[in-house]
């Protein structure tokens, strides 16, 4: 029993943001605010006064801060933002459901009959 609950402690630790939330809070300000009200600033490295928005990530100094921006997890998960958060739609489309207009004809087609 006591070995169950350390493992999904374990699980649960490292838990960051999903991308839409993070996407939420680089498009309001209060978004984030509000999540950043949920932790105590005691608990957070750096008592949460080195935040990186993207990576929804504390650090304890400055220092670490800016070297974490130059490093390659801060540019992967940057990418990962642009190319957005999964979809309703394209789990859809994936799965096989949703509209299907059939092959989509060229238009080169029609200019060859033409001609
Ligand atoms: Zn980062």
């Amino acid at each position: 029993m006591g070995v169950f609950a350390k493992r999904s402690m374990a699980k649960t630790r490292r838990r960051r943001r999903d991308l839409d939330q993070i996407a939420s809070d680089i498009a309001s300000p209060r978004h984030l605010e509000l999540y950043k009200e949920t932790k105590d600033v005691e608990d957070l490295p750096g008592l949460g006064q080195h935040y990186c928005i993207p990576c929804a990530k504390w650090f304890d100094t400055e220092t670490n801060l800016t070297s974490h921006k130059k490093g390659k997890p801060h540019r992967r998960q940057l990418k990962q933002l642009k190319d957005g958060a999964f979809t309703h739609k394209e789990a859809n489309a994936a799965s096989g459901l949703g509209v299907d207009n059939g092959p989509v004809k060229p238009k080169m087609d029609m200019e060859i009959d033409i001609a």
